[in-house]
């Protein structure tokens, strides 16, 4: 086979404690997915949900033992933070029942679904596509991916990003308004899901500008800490 444009490598996050590798194929995003989130974003907390995606090559995997270093990224003066566990998909499906979701996820992990709040606002007024916002390069960081073997349930893990030190997102996953069988069950209505696929399911209250300089500390209980410094 012969390309007659350079093939770019294939989007990846490691497997924690292994070699192996999982493939990003499509990244969904739920969007006002925790009551308190919702209202601050102008919502009631009580909508439907809702789907945006980002491409696969706006993953930027990192490592539990590293302060990554993440760049202001070009066209904003106000670029956010949100911390949310993202739901890594293994098994390919459409119309799937709430009841078999969760055999059509592979693993969790913990990300940031970095975005360029003035752009989607933007965006928003105009009624235009959240693209500019949200899809661009490295606006996915996400840690490792963990097996769902490991983790078993989801449960009512804490979930808390510090910025500099302090506290400014803290919720617990079971505060979600869609639950992850939900979010399954809606997203497999719409589209083919695939393995590979991740699905960002949303963030607490408390989202921020953040400066050059700044260091974001993510944590979920049992999938470890993300951290980076904005440079
Ligand atoms: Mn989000």
């Amino acid at each position: 086979m012969q390309f007659v444009v350079p093939v770019l490598p294939p989007a990846v996050l490691p497997v924690l404690g292994t070699d192996a590798l999982f493939p990003v194929h499509r990244i969904y995003c739920v969007g006002r997915n925790y009551v308190e989130h919702a209202i601050e974003m102008g919502g009631t907390g009580r909508e439907p949900p809702f789907f945006f995606m980002k491409p696969a090559d706006a993953v930027f995997p990192v490592a539990y033992d590293t302060v990554a270093e993440l760049p202001y990224p070009v066209m904003t003066a106000d670029y956010q933070y949100e911390l949310e566990l993202v739901v890594a998909i293994g098994k390919a499906g459409k119309d799937i029942a709430a009841a078999d979701a969760m055999q059509h996820v592979w693993g969790y992990a913990i990300g940031l679904d970095m975005t360029r709040r003035d752009l989607q606002a933007e965006a928003k007024s105009l009624r235009r596509p959240w693209d500019t916002g949200k899809a661009f390069e490295q606006s996915a960081p996400i840690g490792p991916i963990h097996p769902a073997t490991d983790i078993g349930t989801v449960g009512s893990r804490a979930i808390e990003l510090r910025v500099n030190g302090h506290t400014r997102q803290k919720s617990t996953v079971d505060k979600l308004i869609w639950s992850i069988e939900e979010m399954i069950l809606f997203l497999s209505q719409y589209f083919l899901l695939q393995p590979g696929d991740l699905i960002m399911t949303g963030t607490p209250a408390g989202v921020a500008a953040l400066s050059k300089g700044d260091l974001m500390e993510g944590e979920i209980e049992g999938l470890g800490k993300l951290r980076l410094r904005i440079v």
